[in-house]
């Protein structure tokens, strides 16, 4: 017996929607957003594009030879978030539970609701709610579980909607390719293709053990997945959900280069955690305690973000607003909140593939020998700002333990 409703919501090509919003002269002409110097990366591009073989990710300068027609413009992370608030106001505001999973995709738990309502009625009109007032294109998929609902959804796009009725999960599956399971990327999707395995339909044929010989554990995630199973509850959205670290000093200082440099290290620290989780902050906090033990913090809306470049000078900004008293300081500690999943490209409008290859790289540096291998030489004084572990890991992100040194 089915008790569980989760929708899967996704808005259509997001930044190329917001654009055409903001714009309407830019609707049915393909349009590539992203960076728009010739080193630039395409962030997000129009469906008009993909069937000249663009897709995102690629190089600007690529994209532009494939499809010349193409109007290029640069993103703008500030107004895709405000308009991604937007929508998340209006799911909050109707859904008794949900969870924002990335800046433009959510999950809500509709279970109970059919009692009075009827979850597929109630869906169809939220969506219409959200296209009304945002004037953004969305679509959703409704099963009993979030992998069938977000593949649904997949099915459903450009701007529709999917009903997946339950105990239809596995014959709706079957037909697609193993591609369409989130779990398998190109490198599984190869490894499988070798195997002359092609649409989710096979797998499902297949005892779980081979899956498990082939892929580990993985394999043992899509076998279920192919099946149409999935347990993971959706997790409330709190925009209190944060990630911290904070400092409390054995001798108060008021030595303003050396806290600069601790906030500096921090937040290099907190940032490489939110990249290494594939998360995005959208608000800052800086917080100090006086030596009279008075504290104080600050904190600041920002758009989606996880690039230090663009985070530190915002601390050090928030830190000189916060810092009035001439007294020694006895803490200083930052907060990052309301996070969600994302790819931090979205701050890289401005910047070229090669920043992309250097995060990437410097990220792989810390992943293998420790976090504090690779330091900006501005938070070098800061010895040790506390070892941590992943705090994501598939699970909601936690408070960091709070250090004293
Ligand atoms: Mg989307």
């Amino acid at each position: 017996m089915n008790d569980k409703h989760i929708m899967h919501l996704d808005l259509d090509t997001f930044y190329v929607s917001v654009e055409r919003k903001i714009d309407s002269r830019l609707k049915a002409r393909p349009l590539l957003v992203g960076g728009t110097s010739d080193r630039g990366v395409v962030a997000a591009c129009s469906y008009e594009t993909r069937g000249y073989g663009v897709h995102s990710g690629m190089s600007m300068k690529l994209a532009r030879q494939l499809c010349p027609e193409a109007v290029v413009i640069r993103g703008n992370a500030g107004t895709y978030s405000k308009h991604s608030d937007e929508v998340t106001e209006i799911i909050k505001e109707q859904t008794p539970l949900f969870e924002k999973s990335s800046i433009d995709e959510f999950y809500a738990d509709l279970t109970g609701m059919d009692r009075f309502y009827g979850c597929y009625k109630f869906a169809t009109e939220m969506r219409n709610k959200i296209i009304k007032e945002t004037g953004l294109p969305i679509s959703f998929g409704l099963s009993i579980n979030k992998v069938v609902s977000k593949i649904a959804t997949g099915e459903a796009k450009p701007n529709n909607q999917l009903l997946i009725d339950y105990g239809t999960e596995k014959s709706f599956l079957a037909p697609l390719s193993i591609k369409k399971i989130p779990q398998v990327g190109d490198k599984t999707y190869q490894t499988l293709r070798h195997l002359g395995i092609k649409k989710i339909h096979t797998v499902q044929e297949m005892p779980q053990e081979m899956m498990i010989n082939v892929l580990g554990k993985n394999g043992s995630l899509i076998w279920q997945r192919a099946q149409g199973v999935d347990n993971r509850p959706v997790v409330a959205f709190n925009e209190r959900k944060s990630i911290s670290t904070e400092r409390t000093f054995d001798k108060d200082t008021i030595d303003i280069k050396k806290l600069k440099s601790i906030l500096i290290a921090m937040t290099e620290n907190l940032a490489y955690q939110l990249r290494r989780g594939d998360k995005l902050t959208a608000c800052i906090n800086v917080k100090i305690r006086y030596s009279d033990f008075n504290t104080y913090s600050k904190q600041m809306r920002i758009p989606y973000c996880s690039a230090d470049h663009i985070l530190i000078p915002r601390i050090l900004e928030l830190f000189d607003k916060l810092f009035q008293r001439r007294l020694l300081i006895r803490l200083i500690g930052i907060r990052f909140s309301h996070i969600v999943s994302g790819n931090y490209q979205i701050n890289l409008f401005d910047d070229s593939e090669q920043a992309i290859n250097l995060y990437n790289a410097l990220d792989k540096i810390r992943e293998k020998y420790g976090d504090r291998t690779v330091v900006r030489a501005a938070g070098m004084e800061a010895k040790t700002i506390g070892r941590m572990h992943n705090p994501f890991n598939g699970l909601p992100p936690v408070v960091l333990a709070h250090r004293k040194q």
